[in-house]
């Protein structure tokens, strides 16, 4: 029977007590044993705030150790962990709280005034704040209360985490993480990758998303190895400490910035065992520059928010640029025809679809949703375009959703387009994403204007308040009339080959 990832946590802590699991950038340390005692402080905390297994808890903070260790307070008390972006508006924020309902809400002290009325508006009866470093009623809270606390036992079906993930309709889906998911994904990437005690993680990634929470935090768990924790990437931070890391996750814009450092050598990695890229694909002019830099080939690997990690390169073995890899082990992985459904033969493109142990269990409240893109026989249909070579790797070749990613996070054209629309005096928006050598892709607004006074600042300025900044357009372009093939469909493909060099100066 395997075990939850509390229960793994608990022994580590037992096991090995002085052992550093968090080091903070500063030097100070927190060791297994004080994370443990801390996530008890906290599970007090929210059980007295009124929080039973299987409530939601919402998180809104920036990231800190205290920050990470609500996570585990919640494993801890069979809570629900629902981790928000730090960049959504409060307007965006009302959507997830209405939509989740959750018990307790922790959020920044500066937006005590407004996520007050929220709360009081939505009836969410619990809330506490969280600063960095220590400032705030959850911490303060925390210290008050006894670091023991009972462990609420929980099966491999229970839910541990509901991540949102943008609709490309507009509407966010919460997708429901079990407690087996996120222990089962772990403990293959735990092995996959080679991770053992001795492994330090530099951890610059942010703990709201798939990739900085699960990937890193869980792997380092159930390993037992240590993670330096950055409140933020910043690039300068990330050499500074890299040579007492052995392991560093990232989006491709962290290896893109890395390598525009002078300073970054063969030297400086010499203590480096391995480099992780994902969330977005890493270009295969990055991959070879960085070998050729470094002597690393960078790991990459792909995966998403319903289904954690689905493939990756291997850590012996070739490690393709372009490519993302194998199937992991207990992963099926097929590829399918769009609109039948059916297994096309390797070699030819389809839409990726997997399954195993690490597909999530649905969407939050929208069977019919979850009907559509989770199959009886139990594929998820991920709505990415692949293909396999003859050597078994997988490529993703383009994403059948028209999704943004821009460094690493994703932007659903429809959300944005929808705000651009109900600007007075726009006719149409297609919004698209073109190649940007830092950052991915650069979200930009394609518009048809009635208003011939109304320019790119006016319409940035018109949504800015309701929109994250990192879906907000880096350019808005002006044309008479959008593109259209016979259907009346947008041909956001011809837009994106027309604009494909707006960046490349
Ligand atoms: P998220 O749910 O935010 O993790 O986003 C998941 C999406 O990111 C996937 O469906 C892919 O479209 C994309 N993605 C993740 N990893 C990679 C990768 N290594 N290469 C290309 N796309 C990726």
């Amino acid at each position: 029977m395997a075990q939850d990832l509390f229960s793994i946590f608990l022994n580590r802590s037992i096991a090995a007590p002085d052992a550093p699991f968090l080091i903070l950038p500063d030097g100070g340390a927190i060791t297994y044993a004080q994370a443990v005692a801390r996530s008890g402080q906290m599970a007090n905390l929210f059980r007295a705030s009124g929080v039973k297994p299987g409530d939601r808890i919402a998180v809104q903070v920036e990231k800190s150790a205290d920050a990470l260790l609500t996570y585990l307070a919640s494993l801890r008390i069979g809570a629900v962990y629902l981790p928000l972006n730090t960049a959504y508006t409060a307007a965006e924020v009302r959507f997830f709280l209405s939509d989740a309902t959750p018990a307790l809400f922790i959020h920044r002290p500066e937006d005590e005034a407004a996520m007050a009325a929220l709360c009081a508006d939505l009836g969410i009866a619990a809330r506490l704040t969280l600063g960095t470093p220590g400032e705030g009623s959850l911490p303060v809270g925390a210290d008050a209360q006894s670091a023991q606390a009972d462990i609420h036992p929980v099966t491999m079906d229970d839910l541990a985490a509901i991540l949102y993930t943008s609709g490309t309709t507009g509407r966010s889906k919460g997708a429901m993480l079990t407690q087996g998911n996120l222990a089962s994904n772990s403990a293959t990437l735990k092995d996959y990758w080679r991770f053992s005690e001795g492994d330090v993680l530099l951890h610059a990634l942010p703990i709201f998303h798939t990739h900085g929470l699960f990937v890193a935090t869980n792997i380092t768990i159930t390993a037992g190895s240590a993670i330096i924790l950055l409140p933020k990437f910043d690039v300068r931070e990330l050499i500074r400490l890299m040579p007492r890391a052995t392991v560093l996750m990232g989006v491709p814009t962290f290896y893109s910035r890395l390598l525009g450092e002078a300073d970054f050598t063969r030297e400086l990695v010499a203590h480096m065992r391995l480099f992780v890229s994902g969330s977005a694909p890493l270009s295969a002019e990055t991959h070879k520059e960085f070998s050729a830099r470094t002597g690393h080939a960078i790991l990459e690997r792909y995966g998403m928010t319903e289904t954690n990690m689905n493939t990756s390169n291997p850590y012996e073995g070739d490690r393709v640029p372009g490519s993302v890899g194998f199937p992991l082990p207990g992963v099926e992985l097929r590829i399918a025809h769009p609109e039948t459904g059916e297994s096309l033969p390797q070699g030819e493109v389809g839409v990726i679809e997997v399954r195993g142990p690490n597909v999530f269990k649905g969407y939050w409240q929208l069977p019919e949703k979850t009907a559509e893109e989770l199959r009886e026989n139990g594929f998820f249909i991920t709505g990415d375009l692949g293909v396999i070579d003859d050597r078994g790797y997988v490529s993703i070749v383009g994403r059948a959703k028209d999704l943004i990613i821009c460094g690493g996070f994703n932007v659903y054209p429809a959300e944005v387009e929808a705000l651009i629309d109900a600007i007075p005096g726009i006719a149409e928006s297609a919004v698209i994403g073109i190649p940007h050598r830092d950052m991915g892709e650069g979200v930009v607004a394609v518009v048809q204007a009635r208003d011939a006074a109304l320019d790119e600042a006016a319409v940035l300025g018109a949504i800015a308040g309701d929109l994250a900044r990192f879906k907000q357009p880096r350019r808005v372009i002006f044309l008479p009339e959008l593109p259209r093939n016979t259907m009346g469909k947008i041909q956001k493909k011809a837009l994106r080959e027309t604009y494909a060099d707006l960046f490349a100066k």
